[in-house]
């Protein structure tokens, strides 16, 4: 697996899963192929885990517990903080990891990585940051203080989207909170996790704090039955699909373990008649072909004011002819494959349902010709609320775009979708700015620009788009419960 891509530390390429401290082989032995989207060639084999590999792993992070959880936060921010500088320092081989399995271009698997590194390192110094109370007392003689201790050992399911990144969003702030870990990461991705779990050894995170257990798609539901049932499991961070989150919600109710969930979005991007069209279009352009559309936060519906549409049409097809498809390792590319064939065909059906529709095709629209999972960047006009692709993520590079003529049109479409994550809007206008962030129901709003991700604020959604919110001082929340303690004091 590793003559493809030449690594400066070949040690970050472990075809074993990171479970107690060990590298280990799942129980039975079994394996499954992750293979390069950009070209369909194995990469590797990773552990194919079932139950019992979970269950051993969860018994590992229970008796990690005892003695992280006693540390002071100060004592946990040392080898968190050394895991961050190694994620920096690595940044190369670990870009180079990602792109291998994922397909981004080279260059955003290296801000992925950084990504990465700075949910570890600001969650390192905000453990010291998880503040209580003390209340005033109601009776004479008495203290009331809220403390906030860690939830014991979480689960966490990752999707391959942000395969470094979605891994420290969530490790991060369970291991600074006290919390030990077991995580599983998406079947297409498992490696860099892998590597991650190499970096978080070196920098001195004891073992069984960090868990990683890795398994092929058909014994996910299986893992997941596992994580979610267990009474050693305090509690469930998943991002993933809003179809799997629900039923992971549903499991979680037998055991009251407490969820965050980042599940999908069918996020608005607007554009106002008053808006700079060329912070529109690049931000359009960087919001939706970052990835190639496989975000969560990815516009999925463009509602461009009637009066503008034909000039952002115009500056749009020009930004589109700039993109550049190929293999993520190939110099200049910034559109990589998609992660599936399966990914292609649902991106081929939105289209066709599209135009099927009344939608006009004006750029791509189609597979692109060489192998691999590639998907042709895609311009279209004419999308209405009953086509898939407004109803649907669509999880590709095709943007399809609305017209509105008023305010509250613009509203009632935005706001049409029960998956509230995020939204965007473009005005110069001050007060129209202030209103419409107001009025929009997500979780995140972006005005006047598409990068919206950050550690230091919090992300999550409204409605059927999730629960809780990760990064931000919410995020280490998530894996902390408030105890009150009544102290009385006779006499
Ligand atoms: P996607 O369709 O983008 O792969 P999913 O929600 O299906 O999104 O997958 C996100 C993560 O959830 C992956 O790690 C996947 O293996 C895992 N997963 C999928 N189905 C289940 C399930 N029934 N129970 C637990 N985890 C699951």
């Amino acid at each position: 697996m590793k003559e493809k891509v030449k690594l400066l530390d070949d040690s970050l390429l472990r075809d074993r899963a990171y479970v107690g401290g060990e590298w280990i082989q799942a129980v039975s032995g079994a394996t499954f192929d992750v293979v390069n989207p950009a070209t369909g060639e194995l990469i590797g084999k990773a552990p194919h885990m079932a139950a019992v590999d979970v269950e051993h792993a969860i018994i590992q992070a229970e008796a990690a517990f005892g003695e992280w959880s006693a540390r002071t936060a100060k004592e946990r921010e040392a080898p968190l903080k050394e895991w961050a500088r190694l994620i920096v320092a690595n940044a190369s081989d670990l870009a180079a990891i990602l792109t291998l399995e994922q397909g981004k271009p080279l260059s955003d698997a290296k801000n992925e990585v950084l990504f990465a590194a700075s949910f570890v390192e600001w969650f390192a110094e905000e453990a010291k940051r998880t503040y209580g109370e003390v209340i005033p007392g109601s009776r004479r003689n008495v203290t009331y203080v809220a403390i906030k201790e860690p939830v014991g050992v979480a689960a966490g399911i990752t999707p391959w989207n942000l395969p470094c990144a979605m891994v420290t969003r969530k490790a991060a702030p369970a291991l600074a909170a006290g919390c030990t870990m077991v995580l599983k990461p998406a079947e297409h991705t498992p490696f860099s996790a892998l590597a991650l779990c190499v970096l978080a050894e070196r920098a001195g995170i004891p073992r069984g704090v960090l868990n990683v257990v890795t398994a092929d798609r058909p014994a996910a539901e299986e893992i997941g039955r596992t994580l979610t049932s267990s009474h050693a499991v305090g509690k469930l961070s998943f991002t993933g699909s809003t179809a799997v989150g629900k039923r992971l919600a549903a499991q979680c109710a037998d055991t009251m373990k407490r969820v965050s969930l980042e599940l999908g979005g069918n996020s608005p991007f607007i554009v106002f008649a008053d808006a700079d069209l060329d912070v529109a279009v690049s931000s359009a352009v960087f919001a939706k072909f970052r990835n190639a559309g496989q975000t969560c936060i990815a516009p999925n519906r463009f509602l461009i004011d009637a009066s503008v549409h034909d000039e952002f049409v115009k500056r749009m097809i020009a930004a589109i002819g700039e993109l550049s498809l190929g293999d993520g390792f190939e110099p200049g590319v910034t559109l990589g494959p998609l992660i599936s064939e399966d990914a292609v065909q649902k991106v081929e059906r939105h289209v066709a349902d599209a135009l099927a529709r009344g939608a006009k095709l004006l750029v791509g629209g189609k597979r692109a010709d060489r192998k691999g999972n590639f998907f042709l960047p895609t311009l279209m006009t004419g999308i209405s609320p009953e086509m898939a692709m407004s109803c649907e993520e669509t999880f590709g590079p095709v943007m399809g775009l609305a017209t509105f003529t008023s305010e509250d049109e613009l509203l009632q479409r935005a706001n049409g979708t029960r998956l509230g994550l995020a939204s965007y809007m473009f005005s110069r206008d001050a007060a129209r700015i202030h209103r419409t962030s107001r009025a929009l129901q997500a979780g995140i709003v972006g005005v006047n620009t598409g990068a919206i991700a950050t550690e230091v604020a919090p992300f999550g959604g409204f409605k059927e788009s999730g629960i809780g919110r990760e990064g931000a001082r919410q995020g280490i929340d998530e894996f902390m419960e408030t105890k009150f303690i009544c102290e009385a004091f006779p006499g």
